[in-house]
């Protein structure tokens, strides 16, 4: 069996990673808060662990992949033990943007339908689960009683907080606890006196006033925030995890506290192996929205750029480097994109359509002996920590050698097609090869009209403030699944 190895922020060594099934890799990444659009930035670690399962799989390993979306109003400060500020779902719906929208629930869909939309826009591979924390409010909610039950948590007034000195390991994965920063921090907001100590973490807030509220034994409120991934990861995919990924800002608070509450549960290993992505910064910054410098996923694709060449250049530099991001960037990789479409065009053109489907494997002749080798390369080089810069080389070095034969014969197609197929499932960043371009979904018809008629129909009611027509309008097509969302621009309608 092959060795795949990474980076492991708790033993800080590169390592091979272990499974405890031989050849099937059990991995969570925690998702997005789900109050406004991605940003590259988010788009940067999902596609580092898009990367980890394509490399596993191109090793033979099974993956079940859980990604959830946390679709919580947590706090603007939730990084601080007490979990203190303004909801961030709350301040999202106040917004100038939150008007289109009925109520925090309603918000925090629409970005979630949206947020996959960006997914499958950038080809990645769809989770096998992808849960949310407003579905699992049951579980977390046993979680805490039992983390009560066994001694490590208690309730004060404000809420539920779990006791970092009945766990010895606290501090094992960020290397500390932040408990200075983390006094300094409390002293500014909320202060829980109650609390044994300052550095005790929220597992469920009390607060009948909150937008989204759940009753629990502790009265109405919500949990806090690290709660929903200890309990997802453990109930899809056991009590001990292969591996879990997320942002560098993750390693403290928010996996150091997973580890203490799902150890502390169970008295087991919560996860063998951790990664982490270092930030992405743009135009050589931090990504901020009043430096000007801040991309959505949306921003850039609705300025004309290929979905595809935004994945490539995301995942150009290895994840652990810094990775300034460019417009140039952006640019350069759509003239390498096309490289890889023009290779993919002309093996089409002599094996047809589904040419990459029916990619076999190399052959013994010079072609084939060549563009095995350069495969190799790559793969080794993502299974040695997950060299991007290395692999696309190989991508690019092959790709040059399939092009650099004026006329293919049908065996150097069949070659191309073959080393372009393991591309694809590797990097997939040759996505949309001419043939491969995913198909446009038909608009739906309801009762016999298309939606973008209906949302014409609407718009045209609302103008002559005929409100009872164009609220009929917004139900029927809300009963059939189509989410209608109100911009400057007009109407703009999504399916749910
Ligand atoms: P959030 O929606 O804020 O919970 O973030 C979703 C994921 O994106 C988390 O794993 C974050 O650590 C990650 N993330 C946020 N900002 C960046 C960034 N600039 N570069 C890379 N990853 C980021
Ligand atoms: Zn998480």
């Amino acid at each position: 069996m092959r060795e795949f190895k990474l980076y492991d922020t708790l033993s800080r060594t590169v390592k091979p990673i272990t499974t405890s099934e031989p050849g099937h890799l059990k991995f969570y990444s925690c998702g997005p808060t789900v109050y406004s659009y991605a940003h590259i930035g988010n788009f940067r670690t999902f596609l580092t662990t898009d990367l980890v399962i394509r490399t596993a799989e191109a090793i033979g390993w099974d993956v079940t992949y859980v990604s959830n979306i946390t679709d919580v109003g947590h706090l603007t400060q939730d990084d601080v033990a007490d979990a203190a500020g303004d909801d961030k779902m709350a301040k999202a719906l106040a917004s100038k943007e939150g008007d289109q929208f009925a109520n925090v629930w309603d918000l925090a869909r629409f970005y979630a339908v949206a947020f996959e939309d960006d997914w499958k826009r950038l080809n990645l591979k769809t989770p096998t689960v992808r849960p949310r924390a407003t579905e699992h409010m049951r579980e977390q909610i046993v979680a805490v009683e039992d983390l009560i039950k066994k001694g490590h948590a208690y309730e004060t007034p404000t809420g539920v907080y779990f006791s970092v000195d009945s766990f010895e390991e606290y501090g094992k994965l960020s290397g500390n606890t932040d408990r200075e920063n983390l006094q300094v921090a409390v002293r500014d907001v909320v202060q829980d006196d109650n609390k044994k100590n300052p550095a005790d973490f929220a597992l469920w807030k009390k607060d009948d006033k909150h937008l989204m509220q759940w009753f629990s034994p502790w009265g109405w409120g919500f949990p806090g925030w690290h709660i929903e991934c200890s309990v997802m990861a453990q109930k899809y995919l056991g009590d001990t995890i292969d591996l879990h990924g997320g942002g560098e800002d993750l390693k403290f608070p928010h996996h150091e506290c997973e580890i203490a509450q799902s150890e502390a549960g169970t008295g087991k290993p919560f996860c063998n192996h951790w990664m982490h992505v270092t930030f992405l910064q743009v135009e050589g910054e931090k990504m901020s929205k009043s430096k000007g410098n801040f991309f959505t996923v949306r921003d850039l694709l609705e300025q004309g750029f290929d979905p595809i060449a935004l994945r490539y250049a995301l995942i150009s530099v290895p994840y652990r480097k810094p990775h300034n991001f460019t417009i140039q960037t952006l640019k350069d990789a759509e003239g390498n994109v096309e490289r890889f479409r023009e290779a993919g065009r002309r093996i089409e053109a002599i094996l047809g359509e589904g040419w990459l489907e029916s990619a076999g494997d190399f052959g013994s002749d010079q072609l084939g002996q060549e563009l095995s080798g350069i495969y190799e390369q790559g793969l080794n080089a993502m299974l040695d920590d997950l060299n991007t810069s290395v692999a696309i080389a190989k991508a690019l070095e092959g790709t040059k050698a399939i092009l650099r034969i004026s006329s293919l014969s049908e065996s150097d197609a069949k070659e191309g097609a073959a080393f372009l197929a393991k591309v694809e499932a590797l990097l997939g960043i040759t996505g949309l090869i001419a043939t491969q371009e995913p198909e446009e979904e038909a608009e739906p018809e309801i009762e016999g009209k298309l939606v973008s008629v209906w949302v014409t129909e609407r718009d045209e009611a609302k103008k002559n403030k005929d409100y009872a027509t164009s609220d009929l309008i917004r139900n029927k097509l809300t009963a059939a699944g189509i989410e209608l969302r109100d911009t400057p621009d007009g109407t703009v309608w999504a399916k749910r």
